[in-house]
């Protein structure tokens, strides 16, 4: 990180509708003539500049800028609202496969109990209408659905990749911080949590694990065979990691 010119401050506010907006400036020498707008996923702004950057051009390029950072910044607090803790209520979402589906609560006079998922919905149907009981009837069913759903993909990733002799054994394991690993031994733990992520997602963390079954490091040996069978996955990888914190929540 470069230093800022001196006669930058280190953060500002600006005017939008009746809003009023901060945020921050970094400096960065890696960028030659732009100043750059950046949204993150925790709502805050960050505007990085080249090193002799002065305050009018961010004034215009915020002003240039300020529909588009307002709409984005609407986004990403909306977004956020669903990190708040789940209440597993009818109404709410809940994610599977890397989409929202609406929770619905539906009691049942019989003692058996289920789960559908329909479009757009997640039916949940107890003899009891208690949160808690929600709450483990879902959790059992997406670790059920976790575990059809990456045995499948791992044996068909499998299939692709010459260094791997037999599919290895998986087991699923809930982690707060981490979507997988492979031991020395070969063995893949995986986050249940994953089902709940978008598709690519899922086959790139899979791709991931399988590489270090052939190097058992992150050496640039490991990155070139990562990007030989997922050319995508710093995008897959980006998204990922965006909704981390939205899909690791209530697990
Ligand atoms: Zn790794």
């Amino acid at each position: 990180m470069a230093k800022l010119a001196d006669a930058l401050p280190l953060e500002g506010t600006f005017q939008y509708g009746e809003s009023t907006i901060p945020y921050r400036i970094t400096c960065s020498e890696r960028l030659a003539a732009r100043i750059r707008v950046h949204i993150h996923p925790d709502a805050t702004i960050e505007i990085e500049c080249p090193p002799d950057t002065i305050k009018p051009q961010i004034d215009l390029v915020i002003a240039r800028r300020a529909r588009w950072i307002w709409r984005n910044l609407s986004e990403v607090r909306e977004g956020r609202q669903h990190v708040r803790p789940r209440e597993f209520v009818s109404g709410e979402t809940h994610f599977y496969l890397g989409r929202r589906h609406q929770l619905k609560v539906i009691p049942e006079s019989s003692s058996a109990s289920s789960v559908r998922l329909t479009r757009g919905s997640l039916e949940v149907r107890l003899p009891v209408n208690d949160p808690s009981a929600v709450r483990r009837r879902l959790n059992a069913w997406y670790r059920h659905r976790a575990d059809v759903y990456l045995s499948e993909r791992l044996r068909i990733i499998c299939a692709d990749l010459p260094w791997i002799a037999r599919v290895p054994p998986m087991i699923l394991l809930k982690m707060r911080k981490q979507w997988g690993n492979c031991s020395p031994d070969g063995r893949l733990t995986l986050n249940p949590a994953l089902i709940k992520a978008p598709r690519p997602c899922i086959d790139y963390v899979l791709k991931h694990e399988l590489c270090h079954l052939n190097e058992h490091n992150h050496s640039p040996r490991f990155y070139s065979l990562l990007d030989r069978c997922a050319p995508n996955w710093r995008a897959e990888k980006a998204e990922l990691d965006q909704l981390a914190e939205l899909l690791l929540a209530d697990t």
